[in-house]
């Protein structure tokens, strides 16, 4: 199978038909062989009726509930595990991402090599305050924090090498940074094509002004455990023995002075940092200690991804 079309959706009951009738059209015009999987996240309308009704046309189409809403991420890393494509495509479903773009990514990930396509809504439609500004600045941090050179991380239409999805876990709000996820698996071959985008027609969006606080909360954590999250002694350590020394040093100062007779020790704000420090380092030490356990524990402790294999 050419590609899978993973479409994470809530309450879309009114652009489902449409959406699916412009893939087919875009796929049978190129003759790629395709699979759609829906993954109603927990709809309140009639979205998953509408998935039984274009299941019972088509068995191209694919879908899964959820009992309840969980995210836009929980819903991509379900679909992301279903798909049997060679290439795996990710679109909304309120038909602001254009099916038309489709072959074009297919075309870059088979012949280009990409790992990962995102799509960049240069001109996008949606209101100036509450998305393009902020979106703006939260793209630019992403960059400067991740290094990888996109111009829209969030943009919802993506294409990914089989490979890619697979090796990846997304959950939380996590989807805004699936590059960079990818990137830290190992797949740094991340290209952007500059994508249509399409004013909301039906419904209404998903997501209000708090994703950006939980995102910058989900990069911190994406950052971290790619980098220590299998030896978070590394972390914690490090930073428990820089304070530990800060500590020592008021400590021998707190002395010093003391010795010469210049101050009462509890009146000295080297006696207070001393304390400080020493005890702050302490903790971190523990931390790291503690995070080293759980690690040692954690029944993916080993898990890495392998690329190829030869036995
Ligand atoms: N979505 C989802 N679960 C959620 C929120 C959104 O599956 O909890 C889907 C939604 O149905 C749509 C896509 O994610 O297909 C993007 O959402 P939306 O269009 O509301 O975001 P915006 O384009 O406004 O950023
Ligand atoms: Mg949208």
């Amino acid at each position: 199978m050419d590609i899978s079309i993973v479409v994470p959706l809530f309450n879309e009951d009114e652009s489902l038909p449409h959406l699916a009738e412009w893939i087919d059209r875009v796929m049978n015009e190129h003759g790629l062989s395709y699979e759609v999987i829906m993954v109603d996240d927990g709809s309140k309308d009639n979205s998953w009726q509408v998935i039984e009704d274009l299941r019972a046309k088509n068995p191209c189409y694919k879908g899964v509930k959820f009992r309840r809403n969980y995210g836009k991420s929980a819903a991509l890393n379900v679909g992301f595990g279903h798909a049997q494509g060679d290439v795996v495509i990710t679109m909304d479903a309120d038909l602001q991402d254009s099916p038309d773009e489709v072959p074009e990514l297919y075309r870059m990930i088979k012949e280009e090599g990409y790992d990962l396509v995102s799509g960049w809504k240069k001109k996008r439609y949606d209101s100036k305050l509450a998305k393009n500004i902020p979106s703006k600045f939260f793209n630019w941090t992403t960059r400067k924090m991740s290094g990888i050179k996109l111009h829209d991380f969030n943009c919802g239409l993506k294409a990914y090498k089989r490979d890619v999805v697979k090796s990846i876990e997304v959950y939380g709000e996590m989807h805004r940074y699936i590059p960079v996820i990818a990137k830290w698996a190992g797949f740094s071959k991340i290209g952007e094509k500059v994508v249509q985008h399409r004013k909301r027609e039906f419904g209404v969006t998903k997501f209000g002004l708090n994703r950006f606080v939980n995102g910058y909360l989900d990069l911190m954590s994406i950052m971290f455990m790619s980098k220590f999250g299998k030896q978070p002694m590394h972390f914690f350590g490090l930073v428990g023995s820089v304070s530990f020394l800060m500590g020592f040093i008021a400590l021998v100062v707190v002395c010093v002075l003391r010795l010469i007779g210049r101050i009462a020790l509890t009146n000295s704000v080297w006696f207070y940092l001393s304390m400080l420090f020493v005890i702050l380092g302490a903790m971190l030490f523990l931390a790291g200690f503690l995070g080293e356990l759980i690690c040692r524990n954690s029944s993916t402790r080993n898990n890495y991804l392998i690329e190829k294999e030869l036995m």
